[in-house]
């Protein structure tokens, strides 16, 4: 420990040089497998547009990306956010990866999720995501959980306080501050049901930039875990038995359903929702049937339920907003592991209606031709 504290001290040093001018753009995307990747360059000013950040490449072959022989993938920035780990005028840029044949990559779900957003611009579809997940230790034990046992059975760590009843409050506090500066829509934290479980919220969003919020989210969630000595999991179901899941809920709302009167529409979504149900489970996470079993609050992965107040339902009536007649509806189904582009991009089309230009069930297929 003290070995530590004596390096980071080195470091700070370093920290505090002039850039002289110079901001450091860190490129984020998504890898072949779900995962995020980063690499920095230097931009010779601040930069206060979009179309100021050039498009830059790497090398496809080295993440499932592309083959050996054609592997140049190209990134195309799409969003950037304040870097709350260089500080200044650094910042962290989002990017779609591109083929060098001018097609969008295989796992660039956004450019055709996008083209929804883009035809119903009107009906200014909001979404909030409540991201779950799961910390593991360095040698993959769950973290903080006694040394080849168990803790006590599930009850007192769902917003748990006190010691033994909830784990790594420090990283996770870390993690709210780094979305703030970053000028995410953090909407807030809780520790989840399962011990070392939590939970953060992004939204409401509008359209597209929900699965850009939420990407970065996972980005400065796993570069702060990376300091802790933390592994963050998004798989649906960590642990077999009675252990809870993990999911990300989907709060979906147009338009029309935040007035008064928007009941209607929350039951015309939720009726053409339930018409869709195995296309929509297909993009709602790769082993979610491990985590929609009927139990642990969740519903059955075959068959469609919605209700009131309903956390046993695939999709869920807030109470308040049952009462108040208006508001939004939470799609409980997708699970952790779900890529955000291909969630709301299914359900934009579903509850908004089809397009000629895009198809999100070819999404799909799309990832594993
Ligand atoms: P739960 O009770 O299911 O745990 P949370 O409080 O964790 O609910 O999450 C609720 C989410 O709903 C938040 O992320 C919030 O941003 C989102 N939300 C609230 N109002 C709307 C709305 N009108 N449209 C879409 N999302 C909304
Ligand atoms: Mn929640
Ligand atoms: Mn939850
Ligand atoms: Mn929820």
């Amino acid at each position: 420990m003290s070995a530590t504290i004596e390096k980071t001290a080195i470091l700070a040093k370093y920290l505090d040089l002039d850039q002289r001018g110079a901001v450091i753009a860190e490129y984020v995307w998504i890898d072949g497998t779900g995962n995020i990747r980063s690499k920095g360059r230097t931009l010779p000013r601040k930069i206060n547009s979009l179309d100021e950040l050039p498009e830059w490449n790497f090398d496809g072959s080295s993440t499932g990306q592309a083959p050996g022989h054609d592997s140049d993938i190209y990134l195309k920035p799409v969003a950037f956010y304040p870097d709350p780990f260089r500080k200044g005028d650094n910042i962290l840029v989002l990017a779609e990866c591109w083929n060098n044949d001018g097609t969008p990559n295989k796992f660039n779900h956004r450019h055709e999720a996008a083209k929804l957003f883009e035809a119903h611009k009107d009906a200014d579809i909001w979404f909030g995501l409540e991201q779950e997940y799961t910390l593991f230790d360095e040698n993959d034990q769950v973290y903080g959980w006694p040394k080849g046992g168990y803790p006590a059975p599930q009850g007192p760590y769902y917003c748990g306080v006190g010691t033994g009843k909830v784990y790594a409050r420090d990283m996770i506090e870390a993690h709210y501050r780094a979305c703030l500066f970053a000028n995410l829509r953090i909407s807030g934290i809780n520790a989840e049901v399962m011990p070392s479980q939590w939970e953060f919220q992004v939204g409401p969003c509008t359209g597209i930039s929900m699965g850009d919020e939420l990407w970065m989210a996972r980005y400065l969630l796993s570069r702060v875990a990376e300091e802790f000595g933390v592994k963050i999991s998004l798989h649906p179901k960590p642990l077999k038995g009675d252990w809870n899941g993990a999911g990300c809920h989907t709060n979906v709302s147009t338009k029309e359903m935040r007035l008064p009167g928007g009941m209607k529409y929350i039951d015309d979504a939720i009726d053409k929702l339930s018409k869709r149900h195995v296309e929509h489970i297909k993009l709602y996470g790769a082993d979610n049937d491990l985590r929609l079993t009927g139990r642990h609050e969740t519903a059955s992965a075959t068959t469609f339920s919605s209700g009131v107040a309903n956390r046993g339902a695939s999709v869920r009536i807030p109470r308040s907003v049952a009462k108040e007649g208006y508001g939004y509806f939470e799609d409980r189904r997708p699970a952790s592991n779900i890529d955000p582009y291909l969630v709301t991009g299914i359900i934009c089309e579903t509850v908004c209606g089809a397009i000629d230009s895009a198809d999100m069930t070819k999404e799909f297929e799309r990832e594993s031709s």
